[in-house]
């Protein structure tokens, strides 16, 4: 009798307007949303509610950014007059706290969804030949499908790779590393090593070429290289260097051999050199999702997929990996699906960024290269400044602040904002309002500068 009851409820197939797979940022923005139109919806989530962004990413790390400011501000007391003795600094207060933070976020997600009548369905989904997503054996359908299921960190393919953890396992480390390699040359790595060098780690960052941040605007991705390299920045940068091989030691410690030399009594190193899309697992071949070479889910600027029912938003998609374009992405799709509102797409232009590195840089818009790529030379006008920021004026330890506005046309609109150093992650949103509305330069020097700032310089540019 038990038998067949449990059988039948598993071939039973449960419905919903819209089930989403991923309770990461894309996920839950766009479940709830779909709610807010009276639809039925399901949400499959396999780990921790809230994703990468409030687990493993923008949430954690910008908490441990703030820790490394205060490393930061330390070294400037003497020179503003305070005599402070630093006994030492204990990681496991701030992992403790911060730990409790994402405890509360998590419950509080999952209150957001049950407030909004979400179903939460617990458990790793899959896609089986009848077009159903099968989640412990119990099969659901939706009308529409979202796919948000994000990614993981990549590993490389190098004997000992394994003795290494991402940038998951540094949110794990129960004490400061004594000395640390991060390998890899974009946001996560220079984020990370970043931290983890202000905060007294003999951090050493090993990147392929001679720059960090090489993608980004050049005048950020030569800042950035050249701040590193200052002998005044605690951080260690190994140029045009490969990790060959890892060993580990029975003390724990690990050597690491690269193309250009050994690291030696490294106690953790850090991958960080990329993420891969969550879609493997997935069985999309049995319902025609089509994904690129490396799994990026295939979607046109509706979000849709090559199945009609199917769609996807956020990082498994391989478009700007962050959290508010998966938020903006989802939320404008159930409005589409939803409300009628058939033209509502998240258009992925004029996306503000900024890195948390050390300095801290932010970029919106296009870089001086792309502007010259879309609109010709002759048609890009380039305002450019680099100065000494005010709070270094009385400190012995030095940074450079640099900005870079990027016009286009004889009426000169603002088509990219690029800001290095000093409080640039505050500074860039507003500065993207006014790209995004189409600002030109005379409106910025139209704009009455605020005094004493490093932010007035962006309205004083000649
Ligand atoms: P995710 O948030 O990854 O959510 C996907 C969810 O799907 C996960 O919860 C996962 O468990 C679940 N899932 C996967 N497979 C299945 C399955 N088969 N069945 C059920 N559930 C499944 N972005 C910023 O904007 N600012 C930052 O400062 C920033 N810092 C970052 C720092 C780090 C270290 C990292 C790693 C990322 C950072 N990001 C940042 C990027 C940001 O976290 C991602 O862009 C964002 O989380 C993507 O949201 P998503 O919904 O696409 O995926
Ligand atoms: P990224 O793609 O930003 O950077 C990875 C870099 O590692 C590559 O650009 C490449 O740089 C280098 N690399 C690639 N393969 C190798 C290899 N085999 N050996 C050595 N180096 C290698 O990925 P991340 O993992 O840093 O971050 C993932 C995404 O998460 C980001 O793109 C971003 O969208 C998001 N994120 C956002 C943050 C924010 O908003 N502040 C913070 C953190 C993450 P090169 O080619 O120059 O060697």
């Amino acid at each position: 009798m038990f038998r067949v009851a449990i059988r039948a409820m598993s071939s039973s197939v449960k419905e919903f307007d819209y089930l989403v797979i991923g309770g990461g940022s894309g996920g839950i923005a766009s479940a709830r949303r779909a709610r807010e139109f009276n639809v039925s919806v399901g949400l499959v989530e396999s780990g921790r509610l809230g994703g990468t962004c409030v687990n493993v990413g923008c949430v954690p790390k910008k908490v441990m950014y703030n820790c490394s400011l205060h490393a930061e501000f330390i070294r400037d007391h003497a020179d503003y007059g305070f005599d402070v003795t630093l006994n030492k600094f204990d990681w496991k207060v701030i992992k403790k706290s911060r730990d409790e933070y994402i405890k509360r976020l998590n419950g509080l997600y999952e209150s957001g969804l049950s407030g909004s009548k979400v179903e939460l369905i617990r458990g790793k989904a899959a896609f089986d030949e009848e077009g159903n997503v099968v989640v412990d054996g119990q099969k659901y359908r939706g009308k529409k499908t979202l796919i948000a299921v994000g990614g993981y960190p990549t590993i490389p393919d190098i004997p000992g790779a394994e003795h290494g953890i991402d940038s998951d396992g540094f949110f794990e480390l129960e004490d400061l590393p004594s000395k640390t390699v991060v390998v890899g040359a974009g946001y996560i790595a220079v984020e990370l090593a970043g931290m983890l060098a202000n905060l007294g780690s003999d951090t050493h960052l090993v990147i392929r070429y001679d720059k960090v941040l090489r993608n980004f605007e050049k005048m950020l991705s030569d800042e950035l290289t050249a701040a590193i390299e200052e002998e005044s920045n605690p951080l260690t940068l190994h140029k045009r260097t490969l990790v060959t091989s890892v060993e580990k030691h029975e003390n724990g410690l690990l050597t690491v051999t690269t193309n250009t030399g050994v690291i030696e009594n490294v106690k953790t190193l850090i991958w960080a050199i990329g993420r891969t899309p969550h879609t493997k697992s997935l069985n999309l071949d049995k319902v025609g999702v089509k994904t690129t070479d490396s799994g990026y889910i295939v979607v046109d600027e509706y979000q849709n997929t090559s199945n009609p029912d199917i769609l996807s938003v956020g990082d498994d998609t391989g478009k700007f990996e962050l959290t508010p374009v998966a938020i903006a992405a989802g939320r404008r799709l159930s409005h589409r699906l939803f409300n009628g509102e058939t033209e509502n797409r998240l258009k992925y232009e004029n996306i503000a960024t900024v890195v948390f590195s050390h300095p801290l840089l932010g970029t919106v818009g296009l870089t001086e290269e792309e502007a010259v790529k879309r609109y010709g030379k002759d048609e890009v006008t380039l305002y450019k400044s680099r100065f000494n920021p005010m709070y270094y004026a009385v400190t012995k330890h030095k940074e450079k602040q640099a900005m870079k506005i990027v016009c286009v046309g004889k009426e000169e609109r603002v088509v990219g904002v690029h800001i290095f150093g000093f409080a640039a992650d505050e500074m860039l949103q507003g500065f993207a309002v006014a790209v995004q509305m189409g600002a030109t330069k005379a409106q910025f020097d139209a704009t009455v500068a605020i005094h004493p700032t490093s932010a007035e310089e962006l309205v004083t540019m000649r």
